[in-house]
């Protein structure tokens, strides 16, 4: 299929990028229950709905329940696949030991069995230190490698999510700015064309990570997807978006009709508009999907 761009229009120049956050809507069946929203204050949607202890245990343990979240949430969303991809975050060892370690998850497991406790802590030299069981080899090299090159990486995100990774198979595989939520990805997307085969040495995370340079995302021809954030909740955030990004583009591609990207003006005001409150708007789905897990399989938390 040929697809079919035209820019031009100056159509959609008024635009809310996140439609409804912190809004309170009467009237809407469905959206909010009015009496949660009354007895609830509004900031504590940006806030972690549980505590832990200050030091090095305590953020070793808030990294572990927000990724074990992320974990189950991405697979009640359907970005994963089978037993593979793999999420990780470093945090100090809950030893309280110098050396930070790098969470994720124990090869075999699906995702919707993680836990905080069950996830395993390897060093820089992917050398088990925290918990006992294999860890994913391909986790270790994507994700240490990108490290490499992006030390300010807290947190990668790494996934065969089905509508992005379809448009990471195309020749042209270009996010292209067709949609507000293509827009919070406006200059923030980096393409890898070199697929190789299986990622099982730590040299192809490092020139992943080259790959990605100073981009948020990085679209890894024939393979999936990479998403670095400072927090869980920003990457989560963003693996969600950029999946419905993908899926907008493809389905209006999809109708042979030509397509319309929005002016460069458009993009960039939207994006400085999105990103300026990011990490309001990213906890706020994150933890909104944190409370329905616990409601759901609170297992996750043990
Ligand atoms: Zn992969």
């Amino acid at each position: 299929m040929q697809a079919m761009v035209r820019n031009g229009g100056g159509v959609m120049r008024a635009m809310m990028m996140v439609c409804g956050v912190g809004v309170r809507q009467t009237g809407m069946a469905g959206a909010y229950n009015a009496a949660t929203v009354n007895t609830r204050s509004m900031s504590s949607f940006f806030s972690p709905p549980y505590t832990v202890p200050k030091g090095p245990w305590g953020e070793n343990r808030s990294a572990r329940l927000e990724l074990a979240a992320a974990y189950r949430g991405l697979d009640l969303m359907n970005l994963n696949e089978g037993v593979c991809n793999h999420l990780s975050v470093m945090t100090p060892r809950a030893d309280g030991k110098e050396e930070s370690v790098m969470l994720v998850v124990k090869y075999g497991l699906h995702w919707s069995e993680v836990t905080a406790s069950g996830l395993l802590g390897v060093n820089g030299e992917a050398e088990l230190v925290e918990g006992e069981g294999e860890p994913d080899i391909a986790a270790s090299c994507i994700h240490l490698g990108i490290r490499k090159v992006r030390p300010d990486a807290r947190v990668v995100m790494h996934t065969h999510q089905p509508y992005a990774t379809a448009l990471a198979c195309l020749k042209d595989p270009s996010l292209l700015m067709v949609h507000q939520n293509s827009t919070r990805f406006y200059q923030r997307v980096a393409y890898d064309n070199y697929y190789s085969g299986l990622a099982l040495a730590m040299d192809e995370g490092y020139r992943l990570g080259k790959a990605l340079g100073d981009k948020d995302v990085l679209f890894m021809g024939h393979h999936g997807v990479v998403v670095v954030a400072q927090s869980v909740a920003l990457a989560f955030d963003n693996l969600y978006y950029l999946e419905r990004a993908a899926q907008v583009q493809i389905l209006a591609q999809s109708t042979q009709k030509e397509v319309e990207l929005l002016p460069d003006d458009v993009c960039q005001k939207t994006s400085q508009d999105f990103w300026r409150d990011v990490d309001k708007y990213s906890k706020a789905q994150f933890y909104s999907m944190y409370r329905r897990l616990r409601q759901t399989q609170p297992d996750f938390e043990l």
